[in-house]
């Protein structure tokens, strides 16, 4: 069995990673042309680490990355809303969640690659159904003959619109930015994430590797960007907590990302006869549960399994059954997240950082053991 996999972000890189282990063999097409360091950071939750370590990169994203023992959301003066204690699911997998910079991840996993050759400056631009297999064209003017293929091209995938062109974007009417700083959290934040909440707007931070801290802001638009400048970052969180606006004070700005944030409305669908969707390209989310790759790492490790044990239409049909609930329930859960983090009116303020802080910790485990834990196959 050969397979193409379009894009070489996680999602795209670790797919194939997981096939070569089942000796299936990839070819993977990236439109960059050079894979350059994202400056920002993710965090690997259990499940995205359950993962890696079935793929033998558990130590090496350890080595490279800083624990996280929970993830916290507080007001914007750091004072503690709710806390999910993610000690109890290190114990109960063996497995810790890393905070670790993109680059450094991006890296191991084009280390770990080496076989497969990845195509740089491919962009598909279509895809065409022939009697016995598919004509893959990109922008350089190569076109490639290709028997299955998975889309793992994001949020806007070419993949994607080819086989299921009725599907919607939503935008969430939120700016983000995002940054690394090298710098040191007071011991106590060293080992969590962080994120406040005030009014419209939130600010997140945790420790991704030694002297280095990954840190995003997010503010509601009312009809675009445009409204926020990048200039202004340390006045919109003015009135938060030292440590935040050091963080900010110290990032150099040229380094700071800004995007929209988006996602993909949820679709029944992920495959049509032999091309599939992966990661972002099939459930893209809002980032507000941190989960969005570690969902993508989830999908690499199902659909190689079922690949390796079904032929193709059983396979993508098993792959979609085990694998799109949970993604869905992400997707649709974040986007709620997303909304009540940015109340803006006072008493709903109110009223839910006293929901925050009543929810028993038994409930925040409850859902995060759903997320956590991985398809059986
Ligand atoms: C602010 C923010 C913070 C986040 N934090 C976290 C976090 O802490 N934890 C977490 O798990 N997730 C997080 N996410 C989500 C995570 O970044 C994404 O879900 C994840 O990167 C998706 O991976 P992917 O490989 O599916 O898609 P992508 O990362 O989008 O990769 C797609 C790849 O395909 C390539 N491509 C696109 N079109 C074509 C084409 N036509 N031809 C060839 N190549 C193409 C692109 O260049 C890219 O390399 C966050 C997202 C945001 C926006």
């Amino acid at each position: 069995m050969n397979i193409d996999i379009i894009g070489a972000g996680i999602g795209g890189l670790t797919t194939a990673i997981a096939l070569e282990k089942k000796g299936i063999k990839t070819r993977v097409f990236e439109q960059a042309e050079q894979i350059k360091p994202v400056g920002a950071g993710i965090i690997l939750a259990n499940n995205a680490m359950q993962v890696y370590e079935k793929l033998g990169l558990r130590k090496i994203i350890e080595e490279n990355g800083n624990p996280i023992s929970s993830m916290n959301i507080t007001k914007s003066n750091l004072k503690p809303l709710s806390r999910i204690d993610l000690s109890y699911f290190e114990r109960r997998h063996n497995i810790k969640n890393i905070a670790i910079h993109r680059g450094k991840l991006q890296q191991i996993l084009i280390n770990r690659l080496k076989p497969t050759k990845i195509e740089l400056n491919h962009k598909l631009t279509s895809i065409e159904k022939n009697t016995n297999d598919y004509s893959l064209k990109f922008e350089n003017g190569n076109q490639i003959q290709s028997s299955i293929i998975l889309g793992a091209d994001g949020l806007n995938s070419i993949v994607r619109q080819n086989i299921l062109p009725n599907n919607s974007i939503r935008n969430a009417n939120q700016i983000c930015w995002r940054g690394v700083t090298e710098c040191e959290l007071p011991i106590k934040f060293r080992n969590e994430l962080n994120e406040a909440w005030g009014k419209s707007e939130r600010f997140g931070f945790v420790q991704i590797a030694e002297n280095k801290v990954y840190w995003y802001a997010l503010k509601s638009f009312k009809k675009n960007k445009n409204e926020f400048s990048l200039n202004n970052l340390e006045q919109y969180f003015a009135d938060y907590n030292s440590v935040i606006k050091d963080i900010i004070k110290s990032t150099k700005k040229e380094q700071i990302n800004t995007a929209e944030i988006s996602d993909l409305k949820p679709t029944s669908i992920w495959y049509k006869e032999n091309v599939g969707l992966i990661g972002d390209s099939a459930h893209a989310t809002t980032p507000n549960m941190g989960q969005g790759a570690c969902q993508a790492i989830e999908d690499a490790f199902v659909l190689s399994e079922c690949l390796n044990k079904y032929e193709i239409t059983k396979a993508f049909s098993e792959y979609q059954k085990l694998r799109l609930p949970k993604a869905h329930q992400v997707v649709k859960a974040s986007w709620l997240v997303g909304k009540m983090a940015h109340f803006k009116n006072p008493l709903l303020i109110g009223f839910r950082n006293q929901m925050l802080r009543l929810v028993p910790s038994s409930v925040n485990r409850k859902q995060n053991e759903q997320i956590f834990q991985l398809a059986e196959i």
